[in-house]
């Protein structure tokens, strides 16, 4: 039997209307993950006859524990682990299912949500505090929507919410990493010559409304959550959702990316705004960003390379530029030459600006960023051009932020860059 939920029990409202809401340190009580603690979410699929439907467990200290007496902010580890069982169910779905605790939680007065997997930030406001909100509230909002906006799929649902540190390490490692792992590598066996399709994905054109991501299986979308394979099962799931296929046909330009059903997709959904886009060059007409990209790089033109900076690296870059300085010129739908948002995992992949050369190019990346992406570049670069290691002969800014230092980094290492063709 299909229980019907509509009413969530939790002390603050929860609604659309609150999704662009922003928690601020002055206004913040609690804060999960945002590289000051560990933080991951994860959607997995159980055996229907074991989840308990509506079971909310929180397992270690809640919010407003003793502990915490005279703190300004409380600050803990978190994993949020929801299961879910339906005899429509298909593993391909959780993806699409995790993607939407962004959302869910977005939705909440009083929280905000960021990122995904294992980069999850969350914040919750003094207010919400106060009105009673506690953590097992997360679990009860993540199983009504989960339940009312899957009902198709998801029979039963449960969610377990941890914040004991060796809890939330432990089963990372041992339950979560691996799974996150496994779906990478069925994503990386696809090309994007192997497939007939692309999708669209216009999630966010709630906050930039003449973006469109193009997904195809060598570009995920920019904000990393959006593979080809989520985008094709969100299309099975919601069939007139925002992720419609483009039917490729003849590449106009196989070397910049440009394909004619892909420039009259972009224009349709952008309603006129963004004619044409290629999909493999940060130079001619390269792909709107919106705001969520987890990456942003730009070219250094007297590296004659690009680097790139992730959302959580907090300093300047060698382009002078902080991350939330290169976002602000980077977002908001328009096509801005020379710099594009991305997601982590397109940094590893073969159609990375490969228009300019590729992977080949990048020159200069936060340390925790190259190290997460290292073993992909690694093996990408190798296959691509022989050489080995690549990513030691990236800088860093444990190595040098400054312009004359990276460069003379760079002539250390022999970097492939410099002996390439002029990049603009
Ligand atoms: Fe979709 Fe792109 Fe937004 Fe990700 S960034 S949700 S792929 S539109
Ligand atoms: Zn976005």
């Amino acid at each position: 039997i299909k229980i019907k939920v509509t009413k969530i029990d939790v002390p603050v409202s929860v609604s659309s209307a609150f999704e662009g809401e922003r928690v601020r340190k002055d206004t913040m009580f609690a804060e999960f993950g945002g590289n000051k603690t560990a933080a991951w979410e994860l959607v997995t699929t159980g055996d229907l006859a074991t989840i308990e439907d509506h079971k909310i467990t929180v397992v270690g200290p809640d919010i407003d524990d003793a502990m915490f007496d005279g703190v300004d902010v409380v600050r803990l580890p978190l994993g949020v682990l929801v299961e879910v069982a339906g005899k429509e169910m298909q593993s391909d779905f959780e993806t699409v299912l995790e993607r939407r605790i962004h959302y869910f939680m977005n939705y909440i007065e009083g929280a905000m949500h960021v990122g995904q997997r294992n980069t999850a930030w969350i914040r919750l406001t003094k207010e919400a505090f106060e009105k009673g909100f506690r953590l097992k509230h997360i679990g009860e909002v993540l199983y009504a929507k989960m339940r009312a906006d899957f009902d198709t799929v998801v029979d039963k649902c449960q969610v377990t919410i941890y914040t004991k540190k060796e809890d939330v390490d432990k089963i990372y490692e041992e339950r979560v990493k691996p799974i996150y792992a496994q779906r990478d590598d069925r994503m990386s066996a696809l090309t994007d010559e192997s497939v007939d399709e692309f999708y669209t994905c216009l999630l966010c054109q709630s906050f930039a409304p003449s973006h469109v991501c193009i997904v195809t299986p060598e570009r995920l979308g920019l904000c990393g959550a959006v593979s080809w394979l989520d985008a094709k099962a969100t299309k099975q799931l919601d069939p007139t959702g925002p992720n419609q296929p483009v039917v490729k046909g003849q590449a106009v330009d196989e070397r910049l990316g440009i394909w004619t059903s892909v420039n009259e997709a972009v224009a349709t959904n952008s309603q006129g705004a963004v004619e044409k886009v290629t999909l493999y060059s940060i130079l001619e007409d390269p792909m709107t960003s919106c705001g969520c990209f987890e990456c942003i790089c730009g070219i250094m033109p007297e590296a004659n390379g690009v680097i790139i900076v992730n959302r959580e690296f907090p300093d300047a870059s060698p382009v002078g530029m902080t991350f939330g300085e290169l976002a602000s010129m980077t977002g908001g739908g328009v096509q801005t030459p020379g710099f594009m948002g991305h997601g982590r995992q397109l940094i590893g992949s073969k159609k990375f600006m490969s228009a300019e050369g590729g992977l080949e190019r990048i020159v200069w990346m936060p340390k925790e960023l190259k190290d997460d992406v290292a073993e992909r570049l690694n093996k990408a670069v190798k296959e691509m051009t022989g050489i080995e290691n690549f990513a030691d002969m990236v800088c860093d800014e444990t190595i040098a932020i400054d312009s004359e230092a990276v460069l003379a980094f760079l002539e250390e290492k022999g970097h492939p860059a410099l002996a390439m063709d002029p990049i603009m």
